[in-house]
């Protein structure tokens, strides 16, 4: 009948059983288990526990600045209406701890799998290293692969040139982007075809969304330019109530200045 399924159930039985021998919660472990390429290496599970134990995490990560952004073009990026989440590896692993490639938008497993991910690096800088000529080599060039890519399971950036989590202006529109598609959010079209968050339009230096009247009062001037945001703020600013954003809005100097002087002639 379905021996495949079973003896691979009894294995991760096995492994489970192996782990809680141990001293690992069984639902943790069993998690563990069905998470990595192959479910009879109780050493990855063990590994995996102590990588996604709260506990064990060691201290926050660090995240360095990618030079190779830079030095690569910006262009080297993916556009993020190329991003897709929830993708499967490529080559059909299983598992969902999947990495996206940051410069190709395809998603590969990661060491829990069958490090596909890891391997497309290598494979697109030995690629791109046999098309390097020498009068390239000797303008500076050097063959760095698809070495951008970002974690599904908590939408970091990990560079293998960098050997490390990065980070970069350039990324974090494409960050922005995943985890619209991974946790929901306002996505809308703009004009341009561009999709933009709410968040992403409430940009610093833009003016308060209200008329000359509401935003500087009766005593006010409607020849005075509206205040401009100078912080952005994902809360609310009276939840419960029909409510705007909490932005942090700023008069410009001069309407300042003519508001004083409104307000001395008052005393
Ligand atoms: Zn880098
Ligand atoms: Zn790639
Ligand atoms: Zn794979």
């Amino acid at each position: 009948m379905n021996s495949l399924a079973e003896e691979e159930k009894a294995i991760v039985d096995r492994t489970v059983r192996a782990l809680t021998n141990l001293g690992f919660d069984e639902a943790k472990a069993r998690k563990a288990v069905t998470s990595i390429g192959d479910p009879s290496d109780a050493n990855l599970a063990m590994n995996w526990l102590f990588d996604h134990g709260e506990e064990d995490k060691g201290g926050a990560v660090k995240f360095e600045l990618c030079p190779h952004i830079d030095a690569l073009g910006h262009g080297c990026l993916v556009q993020h209406s190329q991003l897709q989440f929830g993708q499967p590896c490529v080559h059909g692993c299983k598992g969902d701890e999947n990495w996206i490639c940051l410069q190709c938008s395809e998603s590969r497993c990661g060491r829990y799998g069958n490090c596909h991910a890891v391997k497309h690096w290598q494979k697109t800088k030995e690629d791109e290293e046999k098309q390097v000529t020498v009068a390239d080599a000797a303008g500076g060039r050097i063959a760095r692969g698809h070495c951008l890519t970002l974690s599904l399971s908590d939408l970091s950036v990990w560079c293998y040139e960098c050997d490390g989590y990065v980070q970069h202006q350039c990324l974090v529109p494409l960050v922005k982007a995943m985890e619209r598609l991974k946790f929901g959010g306002d996505v809308v079209e703009s004009e341009t075809g561009v999709t933009v968050s709410e968040e992403a339009d409430a940009l610093v230096g833009s003016p308060i969304p209200a008329t000359p009247a509401v935003a500087h009062g009766r005593f006010g001037n409607a020849s005075w330019s509206l205040p401009a945001l100078v912080r952005a703020c994902k809360e609310e600013a009276r939840p419960g109530y029909k409510s705007m954003k909490a932005h942090e809005y700023l008069d410009d100097p001069d309407v300042l200045q003519e508001k004083v002087r409104v307000l001395a002639d008052l005393v």
